[in-house]
């Protein structure tokens, strides 16, 4: 049995296998709020960041529940600012939740680009920017059947209920953690 580690930021617990990642995660939550003025402060309403133990981008956000649950080598590969863009985009599906816009696809992925794309903006990180701009330009989220944020892979089907099963272990209380 490997561990998994847990850190509760203000709401938000973050939970992971890897110590790394979470303090990464952490940073992410940390910049946000310390950019509070700009208001994106939503994004503490993520009740969980969850980092599923896979090997690939595919990452979802169960919007009812406020669980997004990410794999590391999203959390590995982005910057800190990328990161944080992230976490807004994902937050702001909740508040679209809130707001009765249940419906993924095209408009729900519009609204939460557009705030990703003003925190990045706010940050002036027009690298980041070019990099969003060339994935909304490839509609990540075209072949999506439920909240799916990235293009899955080939065992897409596998996986996702993996993280449906973790996700609900999570809900039940039954992820033993180990405090950070
Ligand atoms: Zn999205």
């Amino acid at each position: 049995m490997e561990t998994w580690y847990k850190k509760t930021y203000r709401a938000t617990d973050i939970i992971s296998r890897n110590q790394n990642i979470i303090t990464k995660l952490q940073r992410a939550f940390v910049y946000i709020e310390r950019l509070n003025e700009l208001g994106f402060d939503f994004a503490q309403d993520i009740r969980c960041v969850l980092v599923y133990p896979g090997n690939d981008y595919y990452t979802e956000m169960f919007a009812p529940d406020r669980i997004w649950v990410v794999q590391p080598k999203t959390v590995r590969e982005s910057g800190l600012n990328y990161l944080t863009s992230l976490l807004i985009h994902e937050a702001w599906h909740i508040v679209q939740w809130r707001k009765g816009v249940h419906n993924v696809g095209s408009r729900a992925e519009r609204g939460a680009y557009l705030k990703q794309r003003k925190f990045l903006a706010a940050i002036h990180d027009s690298s980041s920017i070019r990099w969003l701009d060339k994935a909304y330009k490839e509609k990540w989220w075209k072949d999506a059947d439920g909240d799916h944020e990235t293009r899955p892979s080939s065992n897409q089907d596998a996986v996702r209920s993996e993280i449906v099963r973790l996700v609900r272990r999570y809900k039940a209380g039954k992820i033993k953690t180990v405090r950070m």
